[in-house]
């Protein structure tokens, strides 16, 4: 998961030790734990944020989903499965969902290295498309310090949001 080799980077360079094993990409058979917890978070996920999908429909959702990562598809190739499999949603919807919980599925994970790393607390990274913050939701958080909890809590900040966070350096106060 490149999040997790991004993440533990900037880790290193906020001075914090941490060592996390390198993995290039997910397969079903070495998942690390950390991992396997983000799994369970994607599947848990409500997807009833989307109006108009059944419970029948966000259950192959899922399941198509969390397939897709563990063998660790790009979101094009889910969101085509996805769109293959769930006849009622567009391609568009599909490429969009698959975008947004892979991007929630790399913020809890390096979310969770954070914490295991000690940081208290981070800065927001606004994604950035073409010189522009894409959008107002995230242009507000730009620079901001939150606690890891309350980036978790809040990012994705809407659908296709791809902001991320860097760990404020251990000998700075937060
Ligand atoms: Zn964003």
């Amino acid at each position: 998961m490149k999040a997790l080799k991004d993440g533990r980077q900037k880790l290193q360079k906020a001075n914090y030790s941490l060592t996390v094993p390198d993995r290039p990409e997910i397969t079903s058979h070495n998942l690390t734990k950390q991992e396997r917890d983000t799994l369970a978070v994607v599947k848990a996920r409500s997807l009833s944020q989307l109006k108009g999908i059944t419970e029948k429909t966000s259950q192959n959702i899922k399941r198509v989903f969390s397939a897709g990562l563990q063998s660790g598809k790009n979101p094009n190739k889910i969101a085509s499965e996805l769109n293959k499999e769930v006849d009622t949603i567009s391609i568009t919807r599909s490429r969009t969902l698959a975008r947004t919980e892979l991007a929630n599925a790399h913020v809890q994970a390096v979310s969770d290295m954070y914490e295991q790393a000690g940081a208290k607390g981070v800065e927001v990274e606004i994604a950035v498309l073409f010189g522009v913050a894409p959008c107002p939701i995230c242009k507000k958080y730009a620079n901001r310090r939150l606690t890891v909890a309350e980036f978790r809590s809040i990012f994705p900040a809407h659908p296709n949001c791809e902001c991320s966070s860097k760990p404020i350096p251990k000998d700075l106060d937060f």
